[in-house]
């Protein structure tokens, strides 16, 4: 059946659309309910439940929060219950960890009085609060298309079809998305947004703005034993087992009853094809300081996910007629703090504000100027000034010497001058990786099952699914480029990027062929920034498809 055979799709109309219920979706669902409680607003989110594809480290600056929900500490039912009591960063070697004393470190990167958690529990809570003040929630829901209507601004958005076989006919089960229209339509996808990148396009609301840059955030949940287990301790990483010039670095947090949070990140303007994030993450954990902490204790999760690292910089413009982005759809993280979470929350009250306020006058599918004009001024703004050089210095400068100089230049923002000005990223970091005749293979240690482990046994700790008889959401758009160029010239990179085994170069005797494992796939969107030529995209699945993390 061709589009213009199917059957048109049913409509409604609602006073504000969001889509993603992450912090940011949910923050703006909230705040627009609190100034008006008449709006009616829906929240569209592609996991099979709110948090199912939340994945976050998690210290939170509860600063977002105390402004959305100011007696959420009295809240029972509100699930941060540790606050940091000790915060601790070191520099690795291969078998030696030197901490560096906390006085070195700029204020802004203190992390007293912030909170450990999970970020999925916050957004359920998130969620019953939105509900209890009337937002409707649809999980299990991708927005897949983004409406317009006649004079080009959005109108609303589009969820995708149910029941499309993998070779494109419909099946038993066929159903058509639904439109769902709004008066404005806040996109509060996260990181590397699939419509956020159409519009960031459509409307080139990157014009001023420097490339965005990203960072692959892998993550476990440990039960580990409870003489080891020091409530409240945070320590972050740098350097083993990561090179000089590659950026990335561990976070390792004790929360609630023995549970320890460890993720990785690397910074995804690498250059060593061989590299894979996920075996650095696998062989931090067998660091002499770090492997007994774990030995002994129980992995309950796994996931990954992008990171936005571009920072102040690389924001692109936030609105158009008809919407806006907020939060990581922005890319609003303060990168030497891995910290995001706060100002996606502030984010999405100031579009709520703004937006209620334009509603309140009688506009509609109109340009949210007022946002785009008030969030360089905002506590947002205030946050990410001051660290906007961290990343670039740190890319062009490697680990040692660029971190060194990201510290003096927060140092000098601290008393409010800096002698870099505002650095540049240069390149999108599809752009950085070298061929890979320019390096040899890595040899990483095989997994030992204990504290290390396969990328297969981990994706089963996702609990991701995917409804298998779909057509692939990873797009390749040229088949025959991702064979002379990924595998011939980049040695098949996407094998090792990919966190979920999702790729494979399967040698055949006609050649090598390109296998696309999609039910593995954790929506990390990695592919989607990663891939050296951008000929991947990543489109949502069926709605519900995906991880379907408890915790994360
Ligand atoms: C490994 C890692 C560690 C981090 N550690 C910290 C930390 O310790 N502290 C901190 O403050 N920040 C941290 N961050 C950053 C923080 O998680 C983000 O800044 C924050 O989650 C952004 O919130 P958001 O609402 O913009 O997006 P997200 O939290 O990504 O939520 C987006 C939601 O939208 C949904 N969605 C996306 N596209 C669609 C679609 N088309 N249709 C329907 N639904 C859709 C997604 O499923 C998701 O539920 C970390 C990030 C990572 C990856
Ligand atoms: S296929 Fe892409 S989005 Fe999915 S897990 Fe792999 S890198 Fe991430």
């Amino acid at each position: 059946m061709s589009s213009e055979e199917l059957p048109p799709r049913e409509s409604m109309e609602f006073d504000v659309v969001i889509v993603g219920a992450g912090p940011s979706g949910l923050a703006a669902a909230i705040k627009l309910k609190q100034l008006n409680a008449d709006l009616n607003i829906v929240v569209v989110e592609k996991g099979s439940e709110v948090g199912a594809h939340i994945l976050s480290g998690m210290v939170m600056d509860p600063s977002g929060l105390d402004r959305l929900i100011p007696d959420w500490r009295q809240d029972s039912d509100c699930p941060l219950k540790t606050e940091v009591k000790d915060d601790r960063f070191y520099w690795m070697t291969g078998s030696g960890a030197i901490r560096l004393p906390n006085f070195m470190m700029p204020p802004l990167m203190s992390n007293h009085h912030n909170y450990i958690g999970s970020l999925g529990q916050v957004c359920r809570w998130l969620a019953r609060k939105a509900e209890a003040l009337g937002v409707e929630i649809y999980p299990g829901f991708a927005a897949a298309e983004v409406l317009y209507d006649d004079k080009g601004a959005v109108r609303g958005i589009a969820t995708g079809d149910m029941g499309i076989a993998k070779d494109g006919t419909h099946k038993d089960s066929f159903t058509r998305g639904m439109e769902l229209c709004g008066k404005y339509t806040l996109f509060a996808e996260g990181a590397r947004g699939s419509l956020t990148k159409q519009l960031i396009a459509k409307y080139s609301l990157d014009a001023n703005s420097e490339p965005p840059k990203f960072g692959i955030g892998l993550k476990e949940v440990w039960q580990i034993d409870p003489s080891k287990h020091k409530k409240g301790l945070i320590q972050h990483s740098f350097g083993w087992p990561l090179p000089n010039n590659t950026g990335g670095g561990s976070f390792l947090y004790h929360y609630d009853d023995n549970l320890v949070a460890v993720g990785f990140v690397v910074h995804l303007n690498y250059d060593d094809p061989y590299l894979s994030p996920f075996d650095e993450f696998q062989r931090f954990k067998t660091h002499p300081s770090i492997r007994p902490i774990f030995e002994g204790g129980k992995r309950l999760s796994y996931g990954a996910r992008a990171i936005t690292e571009g920072g102040y910089q690389s924001v692109p413009r936030l609105t158009f007629a008809g919407g806006a982005l907020i939060g990581c759809a922005a890319g609003f993280v303060n990168v030497p703090r891995i910290k995001g979470v706060h100002n996606a929350i502030v984010s999405g009250m100031l579009a709520a504000e703004h937006v209620a306020a334009a509603i309140g006058a009688g506009r509609a599918n109109d340009e949210l100027v007022g946002y785009e004009n008030a969030w360089r001024s905002s506590p947002i703004g205030k946050d990410l000034h001051p660290v906007r050089n961290v990343k670039p210095l740190w890319s062009k400068f490697g680990t040692i010497l660029g971190i060194g100089l990201g510290g003096f230049d927060m140092w000098c923002n601290t008393f409010g001058f800096s002698l870099f000005g505002t650095q540049s990223h240069a390149k999108p970091d599809r752009k950085t990786l070298d061929a890979a005749k320019v390096h040899a293979p890595i040899a990483y240690p095989k997994p030992d099952g204990k504290v290390s482990f396969d990328k297969l046994s981990s994706v089963f700790l996702s609990n991701t699914n995917h409804e298998e008889d779909q057509p692939v959401h990873l797009k390749v758009a040229d088949m025959n480029l991702q064979k002379t160029s990924e595998h011939d010239v980049f040695a098949g990179p996407s094998n090792r990027y990919c966190p979920a085994g999702v790729y494979e170069w399967v040698e055949e005797a006609s050649g090598p062929r390109f296998q696309i494992n999609a039910q593995n796939c954790v929506h990390c969107k990695t592919c989607d920034v990663k891939d050296p030529n951008g000929n991947i995209t990543w489109v949502p699945p069926e709605g519900g498809g995906g991880p379907n993390y408890e915790a994360m």
